[in-house]
């Protein structure tokens, strides 16, 4: 059989197809075999995917197809993720280009749209996903609106509703004026910015003295409800309990006392506005105060700000500032650093907004997610992560689901118009629950797209219904995903699975690093660095992608890609192709492979069998421990630096000797074979090809044979000692071959000298090889020391090698190159014996350079007589 040179675009979409027609990545759920299990992080279907797609695909795959040939049942379930407002703001983006906003669409049209986008966008993911050359099971994929999932959200949505574990309260929360919508924390990006603090005076009521405030947002004293002071502060005391009255208002506004104010920050007095500000919004809940809003949902000034409604919220407070200003109330003016909240996805600053809105309690959920990795019933890796995780999950804050768009899980409450009883059901009621009247209608909002990935691990395995998945495969074994949605999506995953399953959703949490440049930049359109992954498929093939990719996914660091090493990759897969072609054009066509290995194996195959299952060991450890950079730099070691460059030197001349071809042959393909095997998981398709290839017909796919196990029988230290020994010497002689660029078509002689009988008659059994393998025209051993006259000679600790010079250079041309260099010494050293011989330079001359001379001039001399040694050498 031949094989043509190695092209990736040949090969690697025929593989897929294959694997995939012949239903080998199907799960099964009747299997008596362990199951090892993956869930998917669902893409966005809002775009293409990137390289940090490539790397968790990779890792997964490189997880699923080890554990599937090691003999597990294995599940990796694919799918998509709608992401609510992140695809309904690149939808309106669209529609905007068209001249045409979502609210002169109308709802239904609008969905209907985003649904033709997610037909467009889910078919280009899945087609990239499968060019990866992820073995997922496509029977069983889903998408976070598919019927089975939306029926799981609602059904947790009236459980834990019934639970009181949901529930439905005003509250001050993060809302983007520009989306119109509710953000959880967790999307708000905080930005510090120059900004100022001004300090202003509110006169008491009873004129018995005025209080200072400080406040960074002047405009929204219009919405203060009382003024705060510490408890204990002695200046404060006797005024908790009289009111000030409040500047531009009519108001009057009490002086209460709290812990939040803080003596020791500015006057110790501080106004409370409950409608703009979250800390005070808590402490206006501890004293009953009324929550003023001064802004409407587009932020800006509304009929409570009187005279100032109607404005922007920047307008706003350039009026409201004037006023103070002119009225005498500011104190003073300062520069100041505020945090400002910003949205996560439009980077409108955020303005705090009083409104009704959908909540998980999370406390309750919380605490057996923390216990369950406390206890190490789920591990966290990097493990450094548990520390953030425990951080944020014990000060977890109640879950905003609710959002105010259209894309997405509709809130399965309806309203009674007659009765404003709530109908929470996972059916759609005909009739109020309570007073079963007709005219009801359903919640506007959305749920926050985190809720329907909570459910993940098993709404895709048919929750609620008992199925036979969701009895195999739940709890999954690990989730694979980056540490930027540890809290997002991780967390809450845990929270529900715990809740609903009474089980952790998996047992491993892998969180993998970013992918960035070279200079560890990260990718972006606008910096012009990005490494598109199709673009490098299409160049390199999946394969080359997936091992650099692997390579560099040390636990913890950021993954540096370039194309350097994808191109580097690329050319070990090249020589992997190129050793297999070696092996098929030594075999006869009709090679069978023995079952059973020769008993009695030369010590250059007991080697390579060794060496090979010391690597399977390794491997099989380092993916045990989700060391994946590891596990591949080790079969990477092997492959190129034991069997390519040493292996298969070593046995060219066996191949050739009709007495050792037989063992040869077996032992070469049998170990082709296996690393095959070994190296499928990273690289599958180009194995799967040469898998093909070989004359061994054990199963119809790589992919389904056996992965190398480590067995201790082949592992023989006695013949490791001897070519190790024999690799050490034709190092050594390459290396004086090298320094001497003595061309590689020129034979030179060596004398082995030891005295060390029984290594002399180890190196006389391996004498073709040494004698191949450094270019040998003759070799001689010997027991007794030779002299150094005429030799390089090197001390490898065993023994001595001794070459001949005159074997390394030309004589007649060293002579004369020798002769020439010692005539211009001469010529030197006259010169300088004369100057320094002068009496009145040496009297003149400053001190450091007749010295200078000095050191020239015994530098000259030794020179001169190592170079008379060396021709003598030669003369001999
Ligand atoms: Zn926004
Ligand atoms: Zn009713």
């Amino acid at each position: 059989m031949t094989l043509e040179h190695y092209n990736p675009k040949d090969i690697e979409e025929k593989w897929y197809e294959f694997w995939e027609k012949r239903g080998y990545f199907t799960a099964n759920n009747k299997s008596k075999k362990k199951p090892f299990v993956i869930m998917m992080p669902p893409p966005n279907i809002t775009g293409a995917l990137h390289q940090g797609h490539a790397l968790t695909s990779t890792i997964q795959d490189v997880l699923i197809r080890w554990k599937r040939m090691a003999g597990f049942n294995t599940l990796w379930l694919p799918g998509s993720d709608h992401a609510g407002i992140a695809t309904q703001t690149v939808v309106e983006k669209a529609l905007l280009k068209e001249g045409i906003t979502r609210h002169a669409f109308g709802r239904e049209k609008f969905i209907e749209r985003v649904w033709q986008w997610r037909e467009q966008y889910g078919r280009t993911i899945i087609m990239q996903i499968k060019r990866f050359g992820s073995s997922c099971d496509w029977t069983r994929e889903h998408f976070t609106m598919d019927e089975t999932l939306s029926h799981a959200v609602r059904e947790v949505f009236v459980r834990l509703y019934q639970e009181k574990l949901i529930y439905r309260g005003d509250y001050l929360i993060n809302w983007c004026p520009r989306c119109e919508s509710a953000l959880s924390d967790l999307e708000v990006k905080q930005v510090e910015k120059p900004g100022k603090i001004w300090h202003l005076k509110y006169p008491l009521e009873d004129g018995s003295g005025t209080i200072i405030v400080a406040t960074t947002r002047p405009e929204t004293m219009l919405g203060d409800t009382a003024v705060a002071v510490h408890p204990k502060d002695p200046r404060y005391k006797s005024w908790v309990g009289k009111y000030v009255c409040l500047p531009l208002t009519t108001r009057k506004i009490p002086i209460i006392a709290d812990l939040y104010a803080d003596p020791k920050f500015g006057s110790g007095a501080v106004k409370i506005t409950p409608g703009h500000d979250f800390n005070d919004f808590e402490v206006g809940k501890r004293h009953q105060l009324e929550v003023i809003s001064i802004f409407d949902k587009n932020a800006k000034t509304n009929e409570k700000a009187f005279p100032y409604q109607g404005l922007d919220r920047f307008a706003a407070r350039k009026k409201v500032l004037a006023d103070l200003i002119a009225q005498g109330v500011i104190e003073k003016e300062e520069d100041y650093t505020v945090l400002l909240g910003h949205c996560e996805k439009c980077d409108t600053v955020l303005e705090p907004h009083l409104s009704t809105q959908w909540f998980v309690k999370t406390r309750p959920l919380a605490k057996p997610a923390i216990e369950a990795v406390r206890k190490g019933n789920v591990k966290i890796i990097p493990s450094g992560w548990a520390k953030t995780y425990f951080n944020w999950m014990e000060n977890i804050k109640d879950w905003c689901i609710s959002r105010q768009i259209w894309w997405g899980h509709r809130i399965p409450a309806w309203y009674c118009k007659h009765c404003q009883h709530i109908t929470v059901s996972v059916k759609d009621p005909t009739q109020c629950q309570k007073c079963k009247s007709t005219d009801i209608s359903q919640d506007t909002d959305v749920l926050d797209t985190w809720f329907s990935s909570a459910l993940w691990p098993f709404s895709t395995l048919g929750w609620p219904q008992k199925t036979a998945d969701l009895k195999v495969f739940y709890p999954s074994t690990v989730m694979e995903t980056g540490f930027d949605i540890l809290f997002f999506w991780v967390a809450r995953m845990m929270m529900m699975g715990i809740h609903f399953m009474k089980k952790p959703p998996f047992k491993y949490v892998y969180l993998h690093a970013m992918v960035r440049d070279t200079e560890g930049k990260k990718m972006s359109k606008s910096k012009g660095n990005v490494i598109d992954p199709l673009d490098t498929i299409a160049e390199y093939g999946a394969d080359a992608l997936r091992f650099t990719l692997a390579a560099l996914a040390t636990q913890g660091r950021d993954v540096k890609l370039s194309e350097d090493r994808i191109e580097g990759y690329r050319n070990f897969i090249n020589k992997i192709w190129n050793a297999t072609r070696f092996a098929l054009m030594n075999v006869e066509p009709d090679f069978k492979l023995e079952k059973n290995l020769p008993k009695h194996l030369s010590p250059v195959h007991a080697w390579i069998l060794s060496q090979f299952f010391l690597t399977v060991k390794k491997t099989n450890d380092h993916l045990e421990r989700y060391e994946l950079n590891e596990a591949a730099n080790t079969v990477y070691h092997f492959t190129w630096h034991e069997f390519c460059d040493w292996y298969v030197e070593f046995i060219k001349p066996l191949l050739k000797d009709p007495s050792q071809k037989k063992e040869a042959q077996q032992i070469l393909i049998f170990v082709l074979k296996e690393l095959l095997k070994l190296l499928h998981p990273f690289i599958p398709f180009v194995t799967e090809e040469l898998g093909h290839h070989l004359p061994i017909h054990e199963e119809e796919s790589i992919m389904m044979a056996s992965y190398p196990k480590f067995n201790k029988k082949y592992i023989h230290p006695k013949a490791t000692k001897e070519i190790e020994m024999l690799k050490e010497i034709i190092s050594y002689i390459r290396n004086v071959r090298g320094e001497h660029t003595v061309s590689p078509s020129k034979l030179i002689s060596a004398t082995l000298v030891s005295k060390d009988t029984k290594v002399l008659e180890i190196l006389k059994r391996n004498e073709v090889a040494l004698q191949t393998l450094a270019k040998l025209s003759e070799l001689h051993f010997s027991e007794k020391a030779m002299e150094a006259k005429n030799m390089a000679v090197g001390a490898l600790g065993f023994l001595d090698v001794f070459i001949p010079i005159t074997d390394l250079v030309d004589v007649e041309e060293e002579k004369k190159r020798l002769q020439k260099e010692l005539e211009k010494i001469n010529t030197d050293l006259v010169g300088l014996q004369t100057r320094l011989s002068n009496e009145a330079f040496i009297e003149r001359a400053p001190k450091d350079i007749v010295q200078k001379e000095r050191d020239r001039l015994s530098d000259l001399q030794s020179k001169k007589q190592k170079l008379e040694q060396n021709l003598q050498k030669l003369f001999h």
